[in-house]
């Protein structure tokens, strides 16, 4: 791997077949938003694509949790042209084009991540950093042109990206992007992790669970034996599942999230909870077998060989560039995944499994030995405050209005939900308001809504006033014009 700079702009390359590509990558994505600004860096994406010229050769854009990535493939002459424009735009956005691109991308709904992965994340993390992925925020036509220039400013910058190209750089190859520093990003902090395994419901396709451990090839292929393992017992044995997949999300220091999901026939979803948590378990007792982890040895190094890796290879060590980690050559990765033991793997997995969450999707209901479920509240009880009910007409007509109630307490609001589950958001803590009317809908950083309605709670206009004084102006917002009633 070859490497040089240009324009302030780390450059790495190696020779692979042609034709050539190129990517040009960022150290920022979905995690580097807020709630208020969620979808500021696809949107930011959109603009400087918007106003490229019609070209014949394939180019692409993409965003996920950590990464911004513009890239090419073609004549050497037609790359230098790419990545002329592109960092042109990103230094001088068309910000006149936003309300056209928020209406775009509202309509494409794209994700930063897998959607059993996000529930996972924002179960971990909050609604913060990697855990703003499952939420939608304010909508795209929340987006100030003010917020979409600061982010660009903070994160498109010389300084935060890094080029990879399949060949040498082509002549007159320049990176006119504006000068800046390497970003720094939110620290993904896990919330106060409940005293052990949890489970909870999410609008998510697929069954999924997920542990804390610190990065390392032992997770690697523990991971890969599980899934092997899953895929298996899921699907072939039980016919429940089509797929298994597993996702690795860096949190803070070495650590990372290491998230599986499987999806689920309909009617199954709590048989194939019961299989992964049997098999996460299995894998804390026993570790896997000798012949699993040869199995999954021989796997990565037949990745290794294969050609395509190469541009795989230049991602990867562009990543590790920008987010600071050690670069590791793929020999040396090989050596460490040939010097784990079955008994380090077991023993990641021990340790990790009071960690474990499992998210299922809305409606289905687990029982499993060992997993509580998981609960975001504070108790049953409401705190002391000012207490709104429904109307006494509604109360005499539906069971739900005779248990819900909203507290305005000292710092903050609390809602008993028609379960009897108290949840409650300090204004402090608060990541959104949503304005519609006369109600507010309160978001809260552990990822609590409360809905502040006169028309739901008599009286509740006092409620809306204190939230109005106490949340900052600028993380509140008029309801999207984008998306739907509910
Ligand atoms: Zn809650």
């Amino acid at each position: 791997m070859e490497r040089t700079e240009i324009d302030g702009v780390p450059v790495l390359w190696a020779q692979g077949p042609a034709p050539l590509s190129a990517t040009l990558i960022f150290g920022c994505g979905g995690q580097d938003e807020i709630f208020r600004t969620i979808g500021v860096t696809h949107l930011v994406e959109h603009l400087a694509m918007s106003g490229l010229p019609r070209v014949h050769h394939d180019r692409n854009a993409s965003v996920d949790l950590h990464t911004t990535q513009f890239t090419a493939t073609g004549r050497p002459e037609q790359i230098v042209t790419f990545l002329d424009a592109v960092c042109r735009a990103l230094a001088d956005l068309p910000l006149d084009r936003i309300q056209k691109e928020a209406g775009v991308l509202a309509a494409e709904g794209g994700a930063y991540t897998d959607p059993t992965v996000a529930a996972l994340l924002t179960r971990r993390f909050g609604v913060h950093g990697p855990g703003l992925a499952p939420w939608t925020g304010p909508g795209f036509d929340r987006i100030s042109a003010e917020d979409v220039r600061a982010h660009a400013a903070r994160f498109f910058v010389a300084g935060n990206a890094v080029l990879v190209l399949t060949g040498p750089p082509p002549e007159g190859l320049r990176l006119p992007l504006p000068a800046g520093p390497r970003a720094e990003h939110p620290t993904a902090t896990p919330l106060p992790a409940q005293s052990g395994p949890a489970w909870s419901e999410h609008l998510v396709p697929a069954v999924g669970a997920a542990v804390l451990g610190r990065r390392g090839a032992a997770w690697v292929l523990g991971m890969s034996v599980l899934a092997e393992r899953l895929e298996r017992i899921a699907r072939h044995h039980h016919g429940l599942s089509y797929e298994v997949s597993g996702e690795t999300v860096p949190g803070d220091g070495d650590t990372a999230l290491y998230a599986i999901t499987v999806d689920a026939r309909e009617g199954q979803e709590a048989e194939v909870a019961r299989l992964l948590w049997a098999e996460l378990n299995r894998m804390a007792e026993q570790g896997p077998t000798e012949e699993e982890l040869a199995e999954e040895r021989e796997a990565v190094r037949e990745a290794y060989q294969d050609p395509r890796f190469l541009e795989l290879e230049l991602l990867e060590t562009a990543t590790r560039e920008l987010f600071g980690r050690p670069y590791l050559s793929p020999d040396d990765r090989l050596a460490r995944c040939d010097a784990i033991t079955s008994d380090e793997v077991r023993e990641i997995f021990r340790a990790a499994l009071p960690t474990t969450q499992l998210v299922v999707p809305c409606g289905v209901t687990v029982d499993l030995p060992g997993v509580a479920e998981h609960a975001c509240v504070d108790g049953r009880q409401l705190p002391p405050g000012r207490l709104f009910q429904p109307p006494a007409l509604a109360k005499v007509f539906s069971r739900e209005a005779r248990v819900l109630r909203l507290v305005l307490t000292d710092d903050g609001l609390a809602l008993r939900d028609p379960d009897g589950d108290v949840h409650r958001i300090r204004f402090a803590e608060v990541v959104g308001v949503e304005e519609d009317g006369a109600e507010r809908t309160v978001f809260g950083a552990h990822g609590c809504i409360i809905n502040v309605d006169p028309e739901l709670f008599k009286g509740a206009e006092a409620a809306v006033r204190a939230v109005d004084a106490a949340v900052p102006a600028q993380l509140r917002y008029h309801r999207s014009a984008l998306v739907g009633r509910d």
